[in-house]
């Protein structure tokens, strides 16, 4: 006999695989029960982003003593109790099972009190099995305690990530059921320090306002809602002045039940298409009513997934809601008083104009974070002329001469010969281009694209020891507290590149010294960029996080400083470009991956003239 049926404990441990694996999807299940079960009022208390201890607290109907002692049994369920019911049906739960399976691989503790009982009573479960009973005092509702997670299954303990990952998905979690149910009061607690706290307010955009960083809210708009007989698409989304640096933040919600879907938030994205640069995202949450029955909740244990039965239409539903609705937000700016960009602004339109050629509307003054301008913005848009006479050290723009020749011993060595000097300089075309005769052919080069690569390589020497420079007037970056508790443990990233940085107050950081070439850096995008990271990362390794940094620092450098396509260049300044960029590793493609040059060779120009067929 080889075959052993699985003591039902153990049955239910490997069951609990399915639900729980992390502190996030025991709070999902948690918050859904509160609730289910009328909760207004629901407080979410996590220490270690979860693993050492969860806490729900919910004002809802709370259970009776029948109630709470089968409660945490497998099949257990006050929602359902037929199969034919659960099609119809609107309730999270329907399985019976997320309690008995959180129950069997934590202790817990559930303390709950029905309006008509005397006393509240509260039950200590270890591992499934009921140790301990007794009243004690407690408000109307119920409170779930979860600690020692997963101390009878070592291996699955394993599994948990860092708690700087798992409170992500925590927080993630959180505002995902603050932006599905506007109404209900939500707080959250990360080590005992209060992050959200979200009073019940009536309509999403005033919820959305509860959630993002301050200067964000100006940017909200309502999602124009899009109507047909199985659907309706509602929500909130942010203009295009707008971005962020990670995709968490577009949320989904069916029937007002937080779903991933990964075409759906393609859908998104297409309604953004030439609005946001590429990598940059929206904050969104797009809400679909549809037609229970056409849509399958279920294809997904934890319930995270949906299929709808006619996914395309939706996805075109979910585009162009979100295209009327950016549309709409242009008008609306074409409309108002056009308030022209000051000088101090050059960098960054010259900088938008080559990345989001399509963006019709340059960034106003006003339409910028209050926190941009607080920086010392590099005032003088390098021209050609400057180039060779600007040695004022005032102005931290690097030009090809205040920067260590490119020329070294090792790049030298790796250029094959034939390649040392392959061009011969015909003009400049449309301003943009240099043009020049090669071997086999007619070369186009951008001359953006291949300075800022020039660039690029030539600050990689310079990071290596950065100098520093203490700002007189530190530049501060607004921080939401949970963005905070994300950045926190990789300040020493910003320190190993030479920036000082403190705190003021809960959600502003300072940066007080910054490393001399960084000077004319946007901190806040980089802050924020890093920030991005951290949270599309599922795991953080800081070496990796490092280079990231490294290299994100050095291509804004880089694209700041480069020439800019629209500068007119002299003879000498082309000739000096193409003879740097033949001696410059990785060359052939700028740092943001554009090439940076285009051969047009001599036999497809013959063939064009039928010389040669
Ligand atoms: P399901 O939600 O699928 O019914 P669960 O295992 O999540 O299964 O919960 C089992 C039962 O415990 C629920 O049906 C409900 O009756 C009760 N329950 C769980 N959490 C609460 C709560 N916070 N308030 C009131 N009742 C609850
Ligand atoms: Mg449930």
């Amino acid at each position: 006999m080889v075959i052993k049926k699985l003591a039902p404990h153990e049955a239910q441990k490997i069951a609990a695989g399915e639900v729980v694996e992390r502190p996030a999807n025991i709070i999902k299940e948690l918050v859904e029960n509160s609730i289910d079960a009328g909760a207004t009022h629901i407080t979410i208390s996590v220490q270690e982003g979860g693993k050492t201890g969860i806490t729900i607290t919910d004002n809802g109907s709370g259970m009776d003593r029948d109630d709470a002692l089968i409660c945490f049994e497998r099949h257990t369920t006050s929602k359902i109790t037929a199969f034919d019911d659960l099609h119809t049906l609107t309730t999270f739960g329907f399985r019976g099972e997320a309690l008995a399976s959180i129950c069997s691989v934590s202790k817990t503790t559930i303390t709950t009190k029905t309006t008509t009982a005397p006393h509240a009573l509260q039950l200590h479960i270890h591992a499934g099995t009921l140790v301990k009973e007794q009243p004690t005092a407690h408000a109307t509702g119920t409170t779930i305690a979860i600690t020692d997670l997963f101390y009878n299954v070592p291996a699955r303990k394993k599994f948990l990530k860092t708690s700087a990952t798992e409170w992500n998905q925590t927080s993630t979690l959180f505002k995902a059921f603050c932006v599905a149910y506007p109404a209900i009061h939500f707080i959250l607690e990360h080590n005992n320090q209060t992050l959200y706290n979200c009073p019940g307010v009536t309509n999403l955009l005033d919820r959305t306002a509860q959630m993002v960083e301050p200067y964000v809210t100006k940017h909200l708009c309502n999602l124009v809602p899009q109507t047909d007989k199985h659907a309706t698409i509602t929500g909130v989304i942010t203009a295009p002045q707008y971005h962020r640096y990670d995709r968490q933040s577009i949320y989904l919600l069916v029937n007002n039940r937080w779903v991933k879907n990964y075409e759906l938030s393609k859908a998104v994205l297409k309604g953004y298409a030439n609005v946001l640069q590429p990598n940059t995202y929206p904050y969104a949450v797009i809400n679909i009513t549809i037609d229970p029955l056409l849509v399958d909740i279920n294809v997904h244990p934890k319930k995270e997934e949906v299929v709808f039965l006619h996914p395309r239409i939706i996805e075109q539903q979910v585009t162009a809601a979100v295209k009327a609705t950016l549309e709409q937000q242009l008008s609306h700016q074409l409309q108002r008083p056009v308030t022209l960009a000051q000088p101090t602004n050059n960098n960054h339109q010259s900088h938008r104009a080559l990345w989001a050629p399509h963006q019709p509307f340059a960034q106003t003054l006003e339409q910028l974070p209050p926190v941009f301008f607080k920086q010392p913005l590099h005032t003088d848009p390098v021209i050609p002329e400057q180039i060779h006479s600007n040695a004022n050290a005032q102005h931290a723009t690097p030009n090809i001469e205040q920067l260590p020749p490119a020329f070294t011993e090792t790049q030298d060595s790796y250029l094959p010969v034939e390649e040392q000097s392959p061009y011969t300089l015909i003009g400049q075309f449309n301003t943009t281009y240099i043009l020049v005769e090669h071997a086999d052919g007619l070369m186009l080069i951008d001359q953006h694209a291949a300075h800022e690569r020039i660039l690029y390589e030539q600050y990689r020497q310079q990071f290596e020891h950065p100098e520093t420079i203490h700002l007189l007037f530190p530049l501060t970056v607004t921080l939401s507290t949970d963005d905070r508790q994300l950045l926190v443990p990789h300040m020493a990233l910003l320190e190993k590149h030479g920036f000082a940085t403190d705190f003021l107050g809960d959600t502003t950081l300072l940066i007080t010294a910054t490393p001399v070439f960084a000077k004319t850096i946007n901190m806040q995008e980089l802050v924020y960029e890093i920030i991005g990271w951290i949270k599309e990362s599922t795991d953080i390794n800081p070496e990796d996080l490092f280079k990231k940094m490294t290299e994100k620092l050095r291509a804004q450098l880089a694209c700041k400083a480069a020439i800019k396509a629209g500068d007119p260049l002299t003879q000498e300044k082309m000739q000096e470009l193409l003879n740097t960029l033949t001696r410059t590793e990785n060359r052939f493609s700028c740092p943001h991956g554009r090439p940076t040059q285009w051969l047009l060779s001599t036999r497809d120009i013959e063939k064009k003239f039928k010389r040669i067929t």
